[in-house]
């Protein structure tokens, strides 16, 4: 899953598997695997979809002006796909751990 494969509303389009389209709403997604250890699963749900820009102002990877969604995932994580850096990232949720961004 890249970052460029997953448009505003949260659907998973990509070629390379069989041409997927697959709106990741509700879906259990693959954790990455330092989370897995954290979490004691292989994955979690995707439990709503957002605006990035109501999460983070600036991407916490690359510091440019984030743009497109932002999954927020069981366990208080956010996934976002970061298109500005071409990175999959994942940020506990800033209720629980403040982001020094
Ligand atoms: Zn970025």
């Amino acid at each position: 899953m890249h970052p460029n494969e997953i448009d505003d509303d949260g659907t998973w389009k990509s070629d390379i598997h069989e041409g997927i389209e697959l709106n990741l709403l509700g879906e259990k997604i693959p954790l990455p695997d330092n989370l897995k250890k954290e979490s004691g699963d292989t994955h979690a749900e995707v439990l709503a979809v957002l605006n990035v820009i109501d999460v983070f102002t600036i991407c916490p990877n690359c510091n440019s002006s984030p743009y497109g969604p932002v999954l927020m995932v069981e366990g208080g994580w956010y996934m976002y796909p970061a298109k500005c850096c071409d990175f999959m990232l994942w940020v506990k949720n800033k209720n629980e751990i403040p982001l020094d961004v």
